[in-house]
């Protein structure tokens, strides 16, 4: 358990990198839906009501590795530290949000760490600052 947001964060993409990849994510191609059977790289399945079916097919693995790697770019912006030596921006000398300024941990990375509240290890003060001022 750790009392870093971007820790945790970072461990979350990486089990879900790893899922995604065991589920042959990197070469297999996209997965497809056609009313309640999704097609996968090697197999089919059938039964789904049509927008289960579509559900599943949208978040294919390759889909997902997409997102992860997105995901991790967001948040190497968001690193923790002074600005990098730019005077004009007023956080140069604090050690938070590089990219915004904001306090640690800045609202882009609880955001981006918010998918994860119903993990074990997430923390209650993580949650964005909007949902904790509305009760
Ligand atoms: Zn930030």
């Amino acid at each position: 358990m750790t009392n870093d947001p971007v820790e945790f964060l970072r461990a979350r993409l990486d089990e879900e990198a790893d899922l995604a990849r065991r589920c042959d994510g990197d070469g297999c191609g996209e997965w497809t839906a056609l009313g309640g059977t999704v097609y996968f790289c090697r197999m089919d399945l059938s039964g789904f009501p049509p927008v289960i079916a579509r559900h599943i097919a949208v978040h294919d693995p390759a889909r997902v590795l997409r997102e992860i790697e997105a995901e991790r770019d967001v948040l190497a912006r968001h690193a923790f530290g002074p600005a990098g030596g730019d005077p004009e921006l007023p956080w140069d000398d604090r050690d938070d949000c590089r990219y915004d300024g904001e306090l640690r941990p800045c609202d882009d990375v609880l955001d981006l760490a918010l998918p994860y509240a119903h993990h074990a290890d997430y923390r209650r003060e993580w949650l964005p600052r909007r949902m904790r001022d509305s009760g």
